[in-house]
């Protein structure tokens, strides 16, 4: 039988009105004035003739106006197609159509791009938030309630291992989402999660959905402003923080002597492999961080280190969420523990399917099971190891390397400022593992091999260590390692 809950923002603001919903810059909203806010906001979108069902794209950065369209596009019962502000025109403009959106809400910063995508996309509907802002209003009623199985949102994945597929989230799968996370974390009602990742990947999007269905505030910034934030978890502003190793890295790197205040609990780390380096680092400066694995298709995490096991298991993304459930399959069987394979996940929080690619259907849903198309292994005590991507796996003279070490190793190396590994074709072994290297220094291969002879078995060793100036990156600044053999043309 299909599930129905109350409206949730209607819901949160008849229950928690005067809680604070969204901290940023000067401005704060409660959950009654953001309420208010999205039902202005979702009479001016119905103004443009978007019911429910109908889809509508949003180009908007980290902003206070952001979170109410956001809640505003919920309220109409209209989808949401979150695209990533990096892409170029040509890039949004396929996902607008694949999504068959109606309507593009796009703020100042990416008005630069509305000419091109209208001029591939004739049909769709083109507006400035700001146009939005000063609409008429039409009749509107907001939804009493929303079904768990409605589709909220579109999320394209990020395109790392091929073109972007899109992933539809439905009300259920957030719902869950942040049920998952809570049993897992906690909730404290002094908690605010601060949200420096984009509001369009489902990092950013995932706590806004947590602020409503727990009426916790976010805090809000519209980039990653190193010493405002390292400020914050200081003086005990925040409770919570997404990020990924990058935005990690260079928060340690500023915070020097000083320590984050006692209320600061969670540093949810995830997006990407975390160098063990980091994570020594933080346990040395007592930062709680919780390593988390997940993805577009999971709704945010599936995976994530409990705070009693983050030293113990270090380097582990840890164990799957309350609702959730993990395997690794190898040879079409259950791999036993420490036997690597495909990581495959089940749970209420897991995408029912891309749109329009059948072909990725077929391949990664089987009976209710979804294949990330990443490598990991469990350990004796279930706890999960991400290793790297299925399609980036290098097999050379039958051992399997992973191009994820290499480049951890190299990375550790103080004057390697970027590394990325890619097997290359090799008459002798098969496929051997080539390194592409960003230095500012001068630094040689001789050296840099001695480096890594020093921390790498001798198979994994680089064949061959290219300098380049940049290592090609998507949008959502993911290494391309399918590029990378395009550069040995320019190395340096
Ligand atoms: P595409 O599916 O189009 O290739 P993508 O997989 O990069 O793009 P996202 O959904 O943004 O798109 O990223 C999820 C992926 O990020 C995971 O499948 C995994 O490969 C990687 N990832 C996330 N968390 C971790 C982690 N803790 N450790 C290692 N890898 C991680
Ligand atoms: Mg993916």
């Amino acid at each position: 039988m299909e599930q129905r809950l109350p409206n949730w923002l209607k819901q949160r603001a008849y229950l928690t009105p005067e809680r604070k919903a969204v901290i940023f810059e000067n401005e704060t909203l409660t959950f009654h004035d953001l309420f208010q806010k999205a039902v202005d906001l979702a009479a001016k979108i119905t103004s443009y003739s978007i019911s429910k069902g109908d889809t509508v794209g949003i180009m908007l950065s980290n902003h206070i106006d952001t979170f109410s369209v956001i809640h505003a596009q919920q309220q109409t019962g209209a989808k949401t197609l979150f695209l990533n502000l990096r892409l170029t025109p040509s890039e949004l403009a396929w996902q607008l159509q694949d999504a068959n959106a109606k309507l593009l809400i796009a703020d100042a910063e990416s008005l630069g791009k509305l000419k091109e995508i209208q001029n591939e996309c004739p049909e769709l509907t083109c507006i400035s938030l700001s146009e939005l802002i000063d609409s008429p209003k039409s009749a509107f009623e907001p939804e009493e309630e929303f079904s768990l199985d409605s589709i909220c949102s579109l999320m394209y994945t990020s395109g790392t291992t091929g073109r972007p597929k899109g992933v539809k989230q439905t009300y259920g799968n957030h719902w869950w989402s942040a049920s998952g996370s809570s049993l897992n974390l906690g909730l404290s009602e002094k908690d605010v999660w601060g949200c420096t990742v984009p509001l369009f990947h489902i990092s950013g999007f995932s706590i806004l959905m947590r602020s409503v269905i727990y009426g916790m505030p976010v805090r809000l910034f519209s980039k990653f402003d190193v010493e405002a934030i390292n400020q914050c978890l200081i003086q005990g502003e925040i409770t919570i923080l997404s990020v990924v190793t990058s935005m990690l890295q260079r928060l340690l790197a500023d915070l020097n002597d000083q320590e984050y205040h006692e209320q600061f609990r969670c540093m949810l780390l995830g997006g990407g492999p975390a160098p063990l380096t980091v994570l020594e680092q933080c346990r040395d400066k007592g930062i709680p961080v919780f390593q988390t694995y997940g993805m577009t298709e999971t709704s945010s995490q599936i995976v994530t280190l409990a705070p009693e096991d983050s030293i113990r298991k270090l380097g582990s993304a840890g164990k799957p969420l309350f609702p959730c459930q993990v395997k690794i399959m190898k040879d079409q069987e259950d791999a036993p523990p420490n036997v690597e394979g495909e990581i495959v996940v089940k749970g209420p929080n897991v995408t029912h399917g891309y749109l329009n690619r059948d072909d990725a259907n077929k391949e990664s849903f089987h009976n209710g099971w979804f294949k990330t198309g990443d490598i990991g292994y469990l350990d004796e005590d279930g706890f999960v190891y991400v290793l790297d991507r299925r399609s980036d796996l290098i097999i050379s003279g039958g051992e399997n390397i992973y191009p994820a070490e290499i480049e951890n190793v190299l990375l550790s190396h103080p004057d390697v400022s970027d590394a990325g590994v890619k097997g290359m074709d090799d008459p002798q072994w098969g496929e051997v593992p080539h390194a592409f290297v960003v230095s500012n220094q001068d630094l040689t291969e001789h050296e840099l091999l001695d480096y890594c002879r020093r921390n790498l078995a001798k198979y994994k060793l680089p064949k061959k260590i290219h300098f380049v100036n940049e290592l090609p990156r998507n949008a959502s600044n993911k290494l391309l390692r399918r590029q990378l053999p395009g550069l040995i043309s320019e190395v340096k």
